[in-house]
């Protein structure tokens, strides 16, 4: 086990603006604990036999950006957040194949186009599970990764290597607090407000509210991880509170007057209605 390999790749993705890293033994995927969740055929060492360890980054979407989804702002910043995952994971690797360890990026999204996610949603390998064993957070009642600095606004994807990299413990404690934001905002009732596993979201509702958004170019829909209450980012940005609507004025509050304004360029504006109409978040 390479510690000072470790510290390289620490190093690395600081220079690189990676806020979160952690990093997974292959056997981790075999211990029966885990196994109902990720099949055999999406393990690592049957991706790529020669896996010793996965390394997950997370980049986080901002929070201000997120809050005015469905939005332009928040598709290009989750388009940005995309594409720096994937150059950072492909340096990551052509770091450790220059010092000698074998080692691959995967993509960080493992389908082509959404109407494909409809008819068959899932990828080939879950970074949110590689994140989890990874310890860099826990699941959600969204079924989405929380993680204690930005809660699930965060995006990773995933390096496989053959070296040795000493790993980071799972998470124990659930950060998420049950509170239920997620599950009553998502517009198309696709989470069952269960724990996960228990509880998965209907995947093809999700996706198919997401091809609606994308026709408008305004996609992904988000609502379940910009109400959640937990992540750092939160007071980073001064959104501690969760009163962000007001009932009685039908207005948004002072940090939000403007969303409708947001909405209604770079396409969303195409699709009257649908934006105008969604809950306020
Ligand atoms: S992204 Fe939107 S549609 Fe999908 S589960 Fe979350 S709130 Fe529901
Ligand atoms: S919104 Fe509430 S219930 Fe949903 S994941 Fe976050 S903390 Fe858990």
């Amino acid at each position: 086990m390479s510690s000072r390999l470790k510290r390289g790749i620490r190093r690395l993705c600081s220079t690189l603006s990676i806020p979160l890293l952690g990093c997974a033994p292959a056997e981790r995927w075999e211990i029966p604990h885990f196994e109902p969740w990720v099949p055999e055929e999406f393990h690592p060492a049957s991706i790529v036999p020669e896996t010793k360890t996965v390394i997950v980054i997370g980049m986080p979407v901002s929070l201000p950006a997120v809050e005015t989804s469905p939005s332009i702002w928040y598709h290009e910043e989750y388009r940005t957040v995309n594409t720096l995952l994937d150059i950072n994971a492909y340096r990551i690797a052509a770091f450790l194949n220059a010092k000698g360890y074998p080692s691959v990026a995967l993509p960080r999204d493992g389908y082509g186009h959404i109407s494909v996610l409809i008819e068959r949603p899932v990828a080939f390998f879950s970074h949110r599970h590689a994140a989890f064993l990874a310890g860099l957070g826990t699941f959600g009642v969204n079924n989405v990764l929380l993680t204690p600095r930005f809660g699930p606004r965060v995006r990773f994807t995933s390096v496989f290597t053959a070296a040795e990299i000493p790993p980071d413990p799972v998470l124990e404690d659930p950060l998420c607090i049950r509170c239920m934001r997620c599950a009553r905002i998502c517009p198309v009732h696709a989470l069952p407000g269960n724990d996960y596993p228990d509880g998965l979201t209907d995947k093809r509702a999700c996706a198919s509210r997401s091809e609606e958004l994308l026709r408008h170019y305004v996609s992904p829909c988000g609502f379940c991880i910009k109400v959640c209450p937990v992540g750092d980012d939160r007071k980073l940005y001064d959104r501690e509170t969760m009163e962000i609507y007001d009932e009685r004025k039908k207005e948004f509050n002072r940090l939000h007057r403007a969303w409708r304004h947001v909405r209604n360029y770079g396409g969303g504006e195409r699709a009257p209605g649908m934006i105008n109409k969604t809950p306020p978040g």
